[in-house]
């Protein structure tokens, strides 16, 4: 082959493999609460038997908190009654092993962002393959569903009553699961009783993980600002209180940039806006009862209509 053929064809293709994982790579990490700095930044431990994951046996995939990298399966997930959530397998790739400072132990970290997940053990017997990865809860975050290797993206909306908003994300385009819960208020581990007062300061919310290959967190967003109505103040159409209002939870810089830049070209049409922009926090999955209502009812919303406002 002509050598200057060979070199345009050898830049076509690195050109075209920068594109692919260019989406991957945009991605931002998330923000971190002061205790999961502590863990994945500076390797710290959290307390036995206090993490959120420490008993859980929902099927799914664990994921890094900082970087949405894919880490763990559920399948992998084993009672150790070490205190900390135990897996005997790691998605392959996902996680780096390195000599602990104190010269005993193993430690092991997220191999896309670096961040500090616990301890490997092996040789203990606990189960066939004979190895204990020791994962810190704080390190981790959980999506319900089979998850490829790879990065994932997080966007936290409240817009009303939640079964409405998850039945339209969930059919959009790249969007791999979404959690109804409840976030933004001051109770811990709040029920859907103790949210339909309207005094925890929690919103009616939905957690959605999406694939940074196939969507973007701007058209999510504003998939999400035409199924509900953001100009509504204290309800979202039949349903009444501060719990129903509109929301975006940021997790990190470059979301916050986006819900501002969205919410300006709705106010420059002449929309008067109610959604606020927040930080997110401690998002609490709801009632399993809640998850999928409208697609293991076979109804369709009384509650969110598409209107199309950009
Ligand atoms: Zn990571």
């Amino acid at each position: 082959m002509n050598l200057k053929i060979f070199i345009f064809i050898s830049f076509t293709i690195l050109i075209i493999m920068n594109s692919e994982s260019f989406s991957q790579e945009k991605l931002q990490y998330n923000d971190l609460t002061k205790a999961e700095s502590y863990v994945i930044n500076n390797k710290g431990t959290e307390s036995p038997f206090t993490g959120k994951f420490t008993k859980s046996k929902e099927n799914g995939t664990y994921v890094c908190r900082k970087c949405g990298a894919a880490l763990y399966y559920s399948s992998d997930k084993f009672e150790s009654d070490c205190g900390w959530p135990s897996f005997d397998n790691e998605i392959k790739g996902a996680v780096n092993r390195f000599p602990d400072a104190d010269g005993m132990r193993t430690e092991i970290e997220c191999a896309n962002c670096g961040a500090h997940l616990g301890h490997v053990f092996t040789g203990e017997r606990l189960t066939a393959k004979n190895v204990r990865h020791c994962v810190n809860s704080l390190s981790l975050d959980f999506v319900p569903a089979q998850l490829n290797p790879g990065r994932y993206g997080t966007a936290i909306f409240a817009g009303g009553c939640f079964w409405g908003v998850e039945y339209f994300l969930q059919k959009a385009p790249g969007v791999i699961s979404v959690t109804s819960g409840y976030t933004g208020g001051q109770v811990k581990n709040p029920t859907y009783k103790e949210v339909c007062t309207g005094n925890t300061g929690h919103a009616e919310a939905v957690k959605i993980v999406y694939d940074p290959d196939k969507t973007t967190y701007d058209k999510l967003l504003k998939l999400f600002l035409e199924i509900h109505d953001p100009t509504q103040v204290g309800h979202q159409g039949p349903d009444v209180g501060d719990q129903y209002r509109s929301e975006i939870f940021y997790l990190n810089d470059d979301q916050k940039n986006i819900a501002e830049k969205d919410l300006k070209i709705l106010k420059d049409k002449g929309l008067k806006i109610a959604t606020a922009v927040t930080k997110a926090s401690e998002f609490y999955p709801a009632e399993a009862y809640h998850q999928d209502y409208y697609f293991n009812n076979g109804k369709v919303p009384y509650c969110h209509a598409y209107t199309k406002r950009f």
